[in-house]
């Protein structure tokens, strides 16, 4: 995961006028670079429900800075690869950006289109509701009337925001936060 929340939002058809985009194994998506740096973003259309990708990884037993937690006590991050193109291509998915109106969400590794996606637009999900306690917590700028401010993990959601992404929480969560 990149620890920034600037979210590309590049208009249907321009990915490939207004930066360089680097193409992944999916079919999907591929990653933006832009002036802001690196993005996923949607290379084609996703219809609402579509399963995007699998994260892929190396499992740790705690999370590091770009990594995904996918169980109790569980984190993936990147794997070794034969040089950085190779690396973007497996391991993409480090470039989804945090948003707190989320366009997919994370269920048992299975990256899940929360809604219709434009080409273009940016791949996101809410870290909140994979984290528990992030190794690199950050100030949110989605600007969503949702926005939680500084994202922590769901350890330090308060009672009214947990409540909004419970139907996204993972399962692992679920148990491990104050109701
Ligand atoms: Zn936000």
């Amino acid at each position: 995961m990149a620890a920034g929340s600037r979210v590309t939002e590049t208009a249907p058809g321009q990915l490939r006028a207004s930066g360089k985009l680097l193409r992944c194994d999916s079919e999907f998506v591929g990653v933006h670079v832009g002036e802001n740096g690196r993005h996923l973003v949607a290379i084609r259309p996703i219809p609402r429900g579509t399963r995007v990708f699998t994260l892929v990884g190396r499992e740790h037993p705690a999370p590091t800075r770009y990594s995904v937690q996918v169980g109790p006590e569980l984190h993936l991050d990147q794997d070794c690869a034969r040089d950085e193109f190779e690396l973007v291509r497996k391991y993409f998915w480090r470039y989804l950006d945090h948003h707190c109106e989320p366009t997919v969400f994370i269920r048992d590794r299975e990256v899940i289109a929360t809604r219709d996606i434009l080409e273009g637009e940016g791949v996101t999900f809410d870290y909140n509701t994979t984290e528990y306690d992030m190794a690199s917590p950050f100030d949110c700028e989605c600007g969503s009337e949702r926005c939680v401010g500084t994202v922590r993990g769901a350890r330090h959601l308060s009672a009214e925001q947990r409540a909004r992404v419970e139907h996204l929480l993972a399962d692992y969560l679920l148990g491990q936060v104050q109701r």
